[in-house]
């Protein structure tokens, strides 16, 4: 039996982490967000795959929430003396990553350099991206129409948003990697990890085909609230939910993914203020502080999962 899992960066990875740890590797796929993928300083960045790929190689900084563990600063401190860009920090470690992958790229496409750098890591695992099309998400805010890595990190997501919108993703088709996880007869359950629905999760359920092949699925399909009393555990999606005037709750969360899923895990702390949803609720402790929460939590909400079957 096989498991499939949505993923964006820092909710995404630690889930991941959870199930890499529990199930036996060749089961697990995690279909990751490209729609924050630029280009930097010549370099291809996919902060989302080097979340997630950091995380089971794990090399993650917890520190930062981002990057690799024990990072250096040697290449950003020499670009502040050039008065080059520093705005998106690339500690010393990283920029390996992002240099090899530049290197990958010249003779294959993102799902074969994703794939190349997580055997590199020792990562039994499969990590694809979405899509190997490019996909932007562009945030439209009081300010304009922001790439999202200006929005996310240059403007530390100040503006108010407005909406957000994923430039190319109409042509872009699913990864053979994704697509074949979802074709495996063997696959058991479709997990939204508690990635952000709408910076995050909605990327890949924008690429046409995704939502098809999940809305005709005979096997459960389980999200995980990102909020805990009413606060994202971190990053901006409470901010930005209070932007477009909704109440970041678990209710909010199964409105918004409405028929795609079957059952919702919820926070302990949110369990008598939400009203049935359509989706089924699961309440319990969904957040993550170390590996051994990651694991116990992955642990239920494939037993959730299953007990929907
Ligand atoms: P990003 O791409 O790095 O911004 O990360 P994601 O979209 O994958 O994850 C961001 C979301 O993860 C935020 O909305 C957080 O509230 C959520 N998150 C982070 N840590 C935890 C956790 O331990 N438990 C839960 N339930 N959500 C978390
Ligand atoms: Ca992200």
């Amino acid at each position: 039996m096989s498991v499939l899992a949505l993923a964006g960066g820092v909710g995404g990875a630690k889930l991941a982490n959870g199930l890499a740890a529990i199930l036996p590797p060749e089961t697990l796929t995690v279909a990751v967000n490209t729609g924050d993928d630029f280009e930097h300083m010549g370099l291809p960045i996919s902060p989302d795959i080097d979340s997630v790929t950091y995380a089971l190689a794990g090399m993650n900084n917890v520190e930062l929430g981002w990057g690799v563990a024990g990072e250096s600063w040697a290449f950003m401190d020499a670009m502040a003396r050039l008065h080059g860009e520093t705005w998106f920090r690339l500690g010393d470690r990283d920029l390996a990553t992002h240099i090899l992958r530049r290197q990958l790229l010249r003779q294959g496409n993102l799902s074969a350099a994703t794939d190349d750098i997580r055997r590199r890591l020792g990562i039994a695992q499969k990590i694809v991206p979405m899509s190997d099309d490019p996909v932007r998400s562009i945030v439209s805010t009081d300010q304009g129409d922001l790439a999202f890595q200006d929005y996310f990190v240059r403007y530390q997501c100040t503006p108010r948003f407005l909406s957000i919108r994923f430039e190319g993703a109409e042509q872009a088709r699913p990864s053979v990697g994704l697509l074949a996880a979802f074709d495996d007869p063997g696959l058991e359950a479709i997990i939204f990890c508690p990635s952000n629905p709408l910076l995050s999760i909605a990327p890949i359920l924008a690429i046409p085909g995704v939502r098809e092949r999940i809305a005709s699925r005979r096997l459960p399909c389980v999200a995980l609230s990102p909020f805990i009393a009413r606060q994202a555990v971190k990053g901006p999606a409470a901010k930005i939910m209070a932007e477009l005037g909704i109440a970041a709750t678990a209710a909010a969360v199964a409105a918004h993914y409405g028929d795609l899923i079957d059952g919702l895990v919820i926070d302990s702390a949110d369990e008598n203020p939400i009203a049935d949803e359509g989706a089924t609720l699961f309440a319990t402790d969904i957040l993550m502080r170390d590996s051994a929460d990651q694991q116990r939590l992955a642990r239920e909400v494939l037993d959730f999962a299953r007990r929907l079957t």
